[in-house]
Order: structure tokens, then sequence, then C-alpha cells
């Protein structure tokens, strides 16, 4: 593991050229490699060697990307994936399958709320969903005998709830299962959650740590601390001789640390296939090499624009847990001390009409479906995401007609605030 700090490790984590070699991360672009001898690239095969083979499964520029996660991240191993959609679902498929149950927070990312209770039940995996603000007894009675995994996000897009992450690793490891955390909105500048017991942290690394909106890009990254053959039961994919890797069983051979990520590459990235270019590994690793320096920025302009939101009187309520006022302040003050993110919430007086006014306004802000990069860009998810729902619906779903949600970039914080004051004056 790294002996650096979380900057220097932004910035040269996960590649040491050797003398004459590329300072920076080679694009390795090429599908395949070469062996001298067929007995040689047998031996990467049955994971024997470590090595390389055909880059569906590894590629030399996104390890190097993916070791940087890791170091990041304080993991023991790690892997890219082709989106954050992929990342969750490796992330869980990894450990559950049919006639197995996820425990779920209910406030989550909507795209992996749909691949967790629309696509995983197609695969008869079942999935109960709870509030992060449920009680421990309340999230204990959501836990069944074929339960294997419990799920949440650090900061969850877009409802900004900050998940008590000690609580729902409490309850995981209490029934025997890991906690798995969607960190992508923190960052690991933000939140580590392996500090606070999640036992398994996935990134949309299309959101800060690209943070340029050039790439999109997930990655899984393992703790090491979850002991598999502590609940062998639980786990046989890991803890039982796996035919199709002629009887390997990775708990044994790849230990704690290494087993969840060898089992995820060698098994779901060889079957699926949701590889990351080189190309967007790139990109992303030049997006790292700057994070520690961008979210401390992205947080000081999320907080100066919620600051200047809740004083003004033609918005009706802010969402950020930098405001002493918002329900997941001390929550925040625990979890996130050094900032949240660039991400805010709000409600206009006025409903959807004065969101449109509000939105057809800005000049700076952009209208995206898009968030966490450096042009501050901004969503009305009743008349974008959400245009197929009433009024009455959105209310029910806690989205309603009038709520913006505004993902605050790297501008000087006063052309900010300038732009929705004169956007805000036209309602
Ligand atoms: C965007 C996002 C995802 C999905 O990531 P993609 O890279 O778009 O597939 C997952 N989780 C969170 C928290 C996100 O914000």
């Amino acid at each position: 593991m790294s002996t650096y700090r979380l900057g220097t490790d932004c910035v040269q984590g996960g590649y040491t050229p050797g003398s004459g070699e590329p300072r920076q991360i080679p694009i390795i672009q090429s599908t395949t490699f070469k062996y001298a001898t067929s007995e040689d690239m047998g031996k990467l095969f049955d994971l024997e060697a470590s090595g390389y083979f055909y880059s569906r499964l590894q590629n030399p520029t996104c390890d190097a990307v993916a070791a940087k996660i890791a170091a990041l991240e304080g993991g023991t191993a790690a892997m890219l994936t082709s989106s954050g959609q992929a990342a969750n679902f490796f992330a869980l498929f990894n450990i559950v399958s049919c006639g197995d149950h996820i425990v779920s927070s209910s406030s989550i990312y909507g795209g992996t709320f749909n691949l967790i209770d629309v696509t995983m039940r197609k695969m008869g995996i079942e999935a109960t969903f709870v509030s992060p603000d449920c009680t421990a007894e309340e999230l204990d009675a959501a836990f069944r005998p074929n339960t294997r995994a419990v799920f949440g996000e650090t900061i969850a897009n877009p409802a900004l709830t900050v998940l008590d992450i000690e609580k729902f690793a409490k309850a995981a490891h209490d029934h025997g299962v890991p906690l798995i955390v969607d960190n992508t909105f923190p960052t690991p500048v933000g939140c580590r959650p392996f500090q606070w017991g999640a036992d398994i942290v996935t990134h949309s690394t299309t959101k800060y740590m690209d943070g340029h909106g050039a790439a999109v890009g997930g990655a899984v990254v393992d703790s090491g601390r979850f002991d598999w053959m502590a609940h062998a039961d639980k786990f046989p994919g890991l803890t039982t001789p796996d035919e199709s890797y002629h009887g390997i069983t990775y708990a044994e051979k790849f230990g704690q640390g290494g087993a969840f990520i060898t089992k995820c590459t060698a098994q779901l990235m060889r079957d699926f296939g949701c590889t990351q270019s080189p190309q967007s590994a790139f990109y992303l690793n030049l997006g790292l090499e700057s994070l520690h320096v961008r979210m401390p920025r992205h947080c000081e302009n999320g907080q100066a624009v919620a600051e200047f939101l809740s004083a003004h009187p033609k918005v009706e309520a802010v969402h950020y847990c930098g405001l002493p006022g918002d329900p997941y302040h001390a929550l925040a003050q625990k979890y996130l001390p050094n900032g949240s993110c660039g991400v805010v919430s709000f409600e206009l007086k006025g409903g959807r009409a004065a969101a449109e006014v509000f939105m057809k306004g800005l000049k700076l802000a952009a209208i995206e479906t898009h968030v966490a990069d450096a042009r501050t860009c901004c969503l009305n998810p009743a008349t974008s995401t959400h245009r197929q729902m009433t009024d009455a619906q959105l209310a029910a779903a806690g989205v309603p007609a009038g709520l913006v949600r505004m993902s605050c970039g790297l501008e000087d914080k006063q052309d900010l605030i300038d732009d929705i004051e004169q956007a805000l004056e036209a309602i």
C-alpha cells in the first residue's frame, strides 16, 4: 500500500517509470500481447503467472490507473470498467447470484436503482430498499438468510443525502456480508469509505475523477478487509473451486486482498467485456492528477452558491449538506469534514414554470444531463429526465417540479452567483 499522502498519490500513484521510460503513462493501444512460447501464454490463462494477453481482461494503461485509484481509496486492488453502471453491476454480481438478496439504500442514483430493482430482479436477485435515515432496527429487519451484500452511496445523486457508513457497515457485518459504497460524489479527496467500515468502493469515474466531461468510465476497489473464508458458505464463488479456471479457489490463491478483483476480472470482465479503453484511462489519469486541487474549489463554489440561494426570497428550499440547517449537516461533518461536492439542489417558488424561466435565463450555467465537471451545468428533472411524470407524481418521488440540480464547476464563484441572480430576477 502507498506510503504517500493523498495529493502525492493523485499526481504520481500507480505508475513509476524506469530509467529512460516515458514520464507520462503510455497508452498501450494494443488488443493483444506477444509471447515466445505457447507454454508462457498458457501460464497466464491458468492464472499461474501474471501478465497481459488480451485487453478485454487486462491492459497495462488501465491497470496503472486502477492502481492509482486503489492507492487513493486505501484499497488492496482495483479495476477499471467501461462506466459507473458496469462498476456497480460488477461489484454486486461478483458476490450475488440467482436466489440471493441485496439490501440497498433507497437514496441512490436512478440508473443504479433501476439496475437493482428491475434488471437484477430479472436475473432472480431480490432486493429490499431502506431509507438511508432508517434506524438500526429497521435496517436489521431488511436482512434475510440469503442476503449477500449491502449497497449505498456516500452522497446520493441526486437527492444529496449522506450515508451513515458506520451504521450500514455494522449491519452488514453483523449479518456476515460486505458493504459496497458508491463514492462517486465525494471522491477519496472528500471521504474514504474504507476508514468507516465499507468493504468495496465503486466509482463512476465519468464525474469528478475525470472532471472534464471527457470520458465515461468506472472503477471497483477492494479494501481487502472482508474475510470471505470466514463466511465461506455465503460466497461459494470466492471460496470453492472455479471450474472455469482450472479449479482455482480465489480466496485461497489470491488471499483476502486479491480475491475479489481477480475473480471480477477473470469471470465478469471475461464474460461481459465492459472494459475501459486505454485512451479513456489516459484521460481519466489526467483528471486524477489534479483531483485534490479541483475538489476543494468545487466544494467552495457549491457552498457559496448554496448560501446565496438559501438567502434568496424566490427560493423555497436548498439541499446542500454544507449548510448548517441541512438535515445531513451532522453526518457531513463526520464523514465529509473537508467539504462534500459541488452539486447543490434547490426548489424555486413557482414550481415548474419558475424553473423553466430560470433555466432559460442562465448564461454561464449550461443545461446538461451531467454533473461534476469543470463547467457549471444544471438540470430541471421535471422538464427533462422526469418529464413523463405529473406534478403530483414528482412530489411523491421527492423531485418537486420546481427542483433544479446545479453542479458547480471551477469558475469564479462570484460569476456563478451573478449568473444565478440575474436568472432569478427574470422569474
Ligand atoms: C453517474 C453515476 C453513476 C453511473 O455512472 P456512468 O459512468 O454514467 O455509468 C453511478 N453512480 C453515481 C453516484 C453516479 O453519479
